[in-house]
């Protein structure tokens, strides 16, 4: 995702990338098995370069209630701020990296997997209402009925179960 940026003109200028899924090598990076759309918009004036970027994809996530997987559009944004030039810099309200003034290209990749990492939910759902799986049968609560409190042993039969071990 690398965009040269040496004799770029000043003004606004889009890019679009295209990252096969898979290719970026991340801890969590099962979650993003699809290709990600991701579209640059650039805006520099003078020493600073503004992106902001969008990027989306679809997530494939496990169900913590029921185990199923299932797919879910996934859509992140964020804005990256570069200035070039290491001392003349004069802002402390946003976070900056500072480039090198020969700098050629800047390179995205690593804010990309940063919102991608951050963009994993804490919790999974297949949806609010999924049922799960029932801790006694292990029946997929969505999909079957619970089994394990249909035959309560009668408790005289557990006596006797007892004394024949
Ligand atoms: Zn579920
Ligand atoms: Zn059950």
């Amino acid at each position: 995702m690398k965009i040269p940026i040496l004799h770029l003109e000043d003004g606004i200028h889009q890019y679009d990338f295209l990252v096969k899924g898979g290719s970026l090598h991340f801890y969590r990076e099962e979650v993003y098995p699809h290709d990600l759309k991701v579209h640059v918009e650039l805006n520099k004036f003078e020493k600073n370069i503004q992106c902001h970027v969008e990027v989306d994809t679809m997530g494939h996530y496990v169900c913590d209630r029921c185990l199923d997987e299932y797919e879910h559009a996934y859509h992140g944004t964020f804005d990256v701020l570069f200035h070039i030039g290491l001392k003349d810099l004069e802002t402390d309200e946003e976070e900056v990296i500072l480039l090198p003034p020969e700098t050629v290209d800047i390179d995205l990749t690593d804010q990309l997997v940063e919102n991608l990492i951050l963009g994993v939910p804490m919790k999974m759902l297949c949806d609010e209402n999924c049922k799960g799986i029932c801790p006694g049968c292990g029946a997929d609560l969505n999909h079957e009925a619970c089994t394990c409190t249909e035959d309560p042993i009668d408790p005289r039969w557990l006596k006797l179960k007892e004394l024949l071990k």
